[in-house]
Parts: C-alpha cells; sequence; structure tokens
C-alpha cells in the first residue's frame, strides 16, 4: 500500500469521474513493429546459471525474479518517452476516427519510481492540460490525460511484483513470434491496495522474462481511472527484455453504449542507451589519425567558403546535438531511400550544389520537416504516413527548394555554446521555422523541380495526401504541430504544397484501391535501444473496406517478437501491416533527363 494512492493520483490515467469501462475492444489490425537489432555497447548478461525450473511454483518465482533484475537494470537509464492519442468519434461510414488528438514528449526517469520529465513545457494546448490536471478539470475536457499514465505499464508493479500481493494463475503455452511463451493470469490479492495490476503476462521460457503485458490497474481510487493497456517489450540486448511499445485504447462503440471516453493511444520507448553511447563516445573518439591536415588545399578560405564551412559547422553541430538526445536517428538505411529521391530530383532538375545534400530521420511522430544548412529532416510519423514515392518526393522536394533557393537557416549554431542545453529544453533552444515568404517561395520552386522529375507522373497520389491531410487536419492540431520546422497545416488548414490537390482525383474513402495516406507506424520501425531507424518489411493486406485505410490513424501493436542474437541480421518479419502494395524503396528508380 505504501504509497499507492499517492501514485495513482499523481501518475495515472485519467482524472475525473468516470464509469467503469469494458475491456478494450478487439484490436482492429495487427501492427507492424518489430525487434532485434543488435545494440552497440551491451550490458552484462545477468546470471541465469540457475537449475531450470520444474515446477509452476518455481517458474513463478524465476519470473519475479527476472522483473526485479530488469527493475534494477532499467533504474540507471532515462528513456524518450512518447504518447500519441486520438479521442475517437463514431463516423457512419468509417467507424470510429479521430476527432481530436494529444501528444506528450519526455524522458523517463526509471530510478526509484517511474517519473518523467516533458519536452513541450512551453507549447500549446498539452501544457495547459498537464497543468490542469493538479487543479482539478475543465468543463471543456471532461477528461484529462495525465502522460505517465500512459507509460504506467512498462512494468507489471514496480515495487511490490511478488506473491504477497499477487495470485499467479498459469493459463497456457502461445507463441508470441518466435518466442515460446508460458502464459499466466495475475490478480491481485484481496488486501493488495489499489493501483495493482490485473491482467495476463506472457513470459518466455528460456530466462522467464515477461515479454508482454496487457490488462489494467485494479481498484482506482475516486476521481481516477485506469487505461487498460498492451505493454510489448523487446530484446533488444542479451538477457533483457525491454519495454518498447504500450497500445491504450478505450471505447465502447456498440449499440446504446454511453461511453464517457473513447480515445487509441501508442506509447512508444526509446533512447535507452544515450547515456551509454555518450560515454563510449569520449573514449572511442579519441584518437590520432594523421598529423597532417590532408585537405587537398593549401589555401586560406575565401570569404564564400569560408561561410560555407561555417554553415556546414552549424549544421553538423544541430544534426550531432539531435542525435545525443535521441531525436535523430543514427544514419542509416532509411537515410539512402530518402536521398536516393533527393538525387533523383537534383540530378533531373541539374541542380549542382557545392555540399551534398543529405537527410536524417527524426525520430518522433507529428509530421514535419525542416532542413539545417544541407540536411533535409523528416520524421518518422511523416514517412509513416505517406502513401508512395511520389509523395515523398514531394515532402523532400519542397526542403530541397529551401536550400536550392539558399534559405539558410540556423548559421548561429555553429557557436557551440548554443549546444548546451538540456535534451528536455531541445525545442525552446533549437527551431528552423522559416518566414511565410520563404515557405511559399520553396512551394513555388518545389513544383517545378517536380514537373522535371521522374515524380511529374506521381503527383496525383501526392495531391491525394494532401487531400486526406486536408480533410482529417481539423482533428490532427498535435499530429500536425511541427516542434522544430515549419508546421504543414496552420490552423486546420493544410499549407504546404496544397496547390497540389488542385489537380489530384477526388478524395473517395470507399474506393478500395485508393490509398491517400498510411496510419502511423507502418513503414518505420525504430530501436528503442540504439534508436536506429529501418523500413518495415511487412506483406501488403488486402484492404477489405473503407475502415481498413485509417488515414493517419493510431493502431494497436503487434511486434513480432523474437530473441536477442548478434548472428541474426535485423529481423525483417513484421506481423501483417493495414498497408498497400506501395513502398517507398526507391533504390533502383533511375532518373531519366
Ligand atoms: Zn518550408
Amino acid at each position: 500500500m505504501r504509497n499507492m494512492n499517492g501514485l495513482v493520483m499523481a501518475l495515472l490515467a485519467v482524472t475525473m469521474t468516470a464509469v467503469a469501462q469494458q475491456p478494450a475492444s478487439a484490436p482492429q489490425n495487427p501492427q507492424p513493429v518489430s525487434a532485434t537489432q543488435p545494440g552497440q555497447a551491451q550490458p552484462s548478461q545477468p546470471q541465469t546459471n540457475l537449475a531450470p525450473p520444474t515446477t509452476m511454483n518455481q517458474v513463478v518465482d524465476r519470473v519475479i525474479l527476472r522483473e526485479k533484475d530488469l527493475v534494477k537494470f532499467l533504474s540507471l537509464r532515462t528513456p524518450i518517452v512518447e504518447t500519441y492519442l486520438q479521442n475517437l468519434t463514431q463516423d457512419p461510414q468509417l467507424g470510429p476516427i479521430p476527432q481530436d488528438d494529444h501528444y506528450f514528449l519526455g524522458r523517463m526517469d526509471l530510478s526509484d519510481s517511474i517519473d518523467r520529465s516533458d519536452y513541450l513545457q512551453d507549447k500549446g494546448k498539452d501544457e495547459g492540460m498537464e497543468k490542469r490536471l493538479l487543479g482539478g478539470l475543465t468543463k471543456k475536457f471532461k477528461f484529462q490525460y495525465q502522460p505517465l499514465g500512459f507509460s504506467w505499464m512498462i512494468f507489471a508493479d514496480r515495487n511490490d511484483f511478488d506473491r504477497q500481493h499477487y495470485d499467479f494463475h498459469y493459463a497456457r503455452r502461445e507463441f508470441l513470434g518466435d518466442v515460446r511463451c508460458l502464459v499466466f493470469d495475475l490478480t491481485p490479492k484481496k488486501d493488495a491496495g489499489r493501483g495493482r495490476f490485473l491482467g495476463r503476462i506472457w513470459v518466455e521460457d528460456q530466462d522467464f522474462s515477461i515479454v508482454r503485458l496487457n490488462g489494467t490497474y485494479a481498484h482506482p481510487s475516486r476521481n481516477s481511472y485506469y487505461f487498460h493497456m498492451d505493454s510489448w517489450r523487446l530484446n533488444l540486448v542479451p538477457g533483457y527484455w525491454v519495454p518498447s511499445y504500450i497500445y491504450s485504447e478505450e471505447g465502447d462503440f456498440t449499440a446504446g453504449a454511453k461511453n464517457k471516453i473513447a480515445f487509441k493511444a501508442q506509447t512508444r520507448m526509446w533512447g535507452y542507451n544515450l547515456k551509454a553511447a555518450t560515454a563510449n563516445d569520449e573514449l572511442t573518439n579519441i584518437r590520432v589519425d594523421s598529423v597532417k591536415d590532408d585537405t587537398p588545399s593549401a589555401q586560406d578560405a575565401t570569404p564564400l567558403a569560408a561561410e560555407r564551412e561555417w554553415q556546414q559547422q552549424a549544421e553538423d553541430n544541430v544534426i550531432e546535438r539531435l542525435e545525443r538526445s535521441g531525436l535523430v536517428a543514427p544514419e542509416g538505411d532509411v537515410d539512402k531511400i530518402l536521398q536516393t529521391v533527393v538525387n533523383n530530383l537534383e540530378i533531373t532538375n541539374n541542380i549542382e550544389l557545392p555540399r551534398p545534400v543529405r537527410t536524417r530521420v527524426l525520430t518522433t511522430s507529428p509530421l514535419e520537416t525542416f532542413s539545417v544548412g544541407n540536411t533535409i529532416v523528416l520524421s518518422r510519423g511523416l514517412i509513416d504516413v505517406l502513401p508512395d514515392e511520389g509523395s515523398l518526393a514531394m515532402v523532400l522536394s519542397h526542403e530541397l527548394a529551401h536550400i536550392v533557393l539558399g534559405h539558410n537557416l540556423g548559421s548561429q549554431y555553429a557557436f557551440n555554446d548554443r549546444m548546451l542545453f538540456s535534451d528536455e529544453s531541445t525545442y525552446q533552444n533549437l527551431g528552423f521555422k522559416h518566414i511565410p515568404e520563404e515557405e511559399a517561395a520553396a512551394d513555388k520552386k518545389a513544383i517545378e523541380l517536380l514537373k522535371a522529375s521522374p515524380y511529374a507522373q506521381k503527383l496525383e497520389s501526392a495531391g491525394l495526401f494532401i487531400k486526406a491531410l486536408q480533410a482529417r487536419a481539423p482533428s490532427l492540431s498535435a499530429l500536425l504541430q511541427a516542434h522544430l520546422g515549419n508546421n504543414i497545416a496552420e490552423n486546420g488548414t493544410v499549407t504546404r504544397m496544397a496547390q497540389l490537390a488542385n489537380s489530384a482525383p477526388a478524395l473517395d474513402w470507399n474506393k478500395l484501391d485508393q490509398i491517400a495516406a498510411l496510419p502511423l507506424g507502418g513503414r518505420v520501425k525504430l530501436n528503442p535501444w540504439d534508436d536506429k531507424v529501418e523500413i518495415v518489411k511487412a506483406q501488403p493486406v488486402a484492404i477489405t473496406s473503407a475502415r481498413d485505410k485509417m488515414p493517419f490513424e493510431v493502431t494497436p501493436f503487434f511486434p513480432r517478437l523474437s530473441r536477442y542474437s548478434t548472428a541474426n541480421a535485423p529481423a525483417a518479419t513484421t506481423a501483417a501491416a493495414p498497408t498497400t502494395t506501395t513502398t517507398a524503396t526507391t533504390a533502383n528508380a533511375t532518373p531519366t533527363n
């Protein structure tokens, strides 16, 4: 019971009166996100030379032991935690669709309890919502979300996961992906107190680590309410299954249901190895490669060369800083795909720049792009929802246009003192927003670039994407709130590249082969340990109704679990994706002049 009341009020879920809800309805579509990429700096493996358990009771003892190991292992980590939530409303044709949305981004501190600090302190309505949580309710928002509530289920019970507080009932064996699991139902003991886990756990059958938790928390106090959660862990480091994804869903849309709350939310955790990576860098980067400066020219820089050098320095500073705070993924294969599209645009437009254009991936969900110097940055969420290569080219062409037009931003970041800030204050310290005139000029130039490129024939889909975005924009203000770059939409109206919508066919949700935008999370896979991103390789699933399209929507997670192995290539196997046959893979696209 220690502290449990306090925790419940402070940390969990929704404050406000709420009627007990039915358990979340069945997941609509499996969501592809998968595991297993070797991390770089590996923690030492726990001692697991215990004799294999022979009874279920011994298994439960091992599960409890392993969970305590994990709590200890993670106590030094401060992963990034992101929650994106869509409140739902019932559409007669499309089923539950987003009505409005909320976004939370923070760092978790797992040392003593579970705590978090947020990145979005001075921005937007979500901050206001958080503040009001302490002061009770407002009339406008009947329910108020406490961001930490969504990440609560990284553990079943951080402090009291034991036989004194829980009954364990063995249910069955079951495979989750490649991993054979023992399934247990957990119920809190009668006097275990408020806020105890109630639900099911999946335990892998070698080391007996929990790999999945599904359920809720029992006995909420007055004015609080517990979400239902489905929490997944991935075996990203030897011996440990790391909490990675949590899906929450509430809402009963059956006839006559008096739902007071209906939402879907995805919580992702990453950046577990951020601190360790910094420490390692300090050692490995001390190296003396050559004593002589081997740059080809022995001359001094001309003023223009000095200016370019300066911009390069600013660009490198910013990207390095963002990578260090876990907001930009390390360079990888996704960048190569983006770069191919940029190259296609450059070659066909005879663009020759003094420095090459590079691309990187922002690890967050809100749809945004920006460029700093010659580096174009696209968010993971944006790449997720783009239906095809034509729409990807559209997004990249706008940023390329800024670079071609010399709309350089951020040269002030060549001063290194400007990189000295806490990760949480990144959004207050960095910004790459253009003035409206430069935005308009970039759109105009981008259309020119596209029309002269191999993507000239593919602009219909790009226009359709804009139309779909326009249709949903009024409900998705959090998803469309850029944190570093310019907004794609302002006040519910798409502004970026909006003229492409004019030449696109009519948007028709009922036309099953018209895929204007994809759900979130279907394309880019982020490794929670080392932040590397890769493109999801999933078998397309046939869309059988308009409700399957789920543009810009949140869906459940269904990672295909597999065990950590250094021999394994990054796992390619994922669950079925709610996507169509189009992919953004462009490695073979041959530009024609
Ligand atoms: Zn722009």
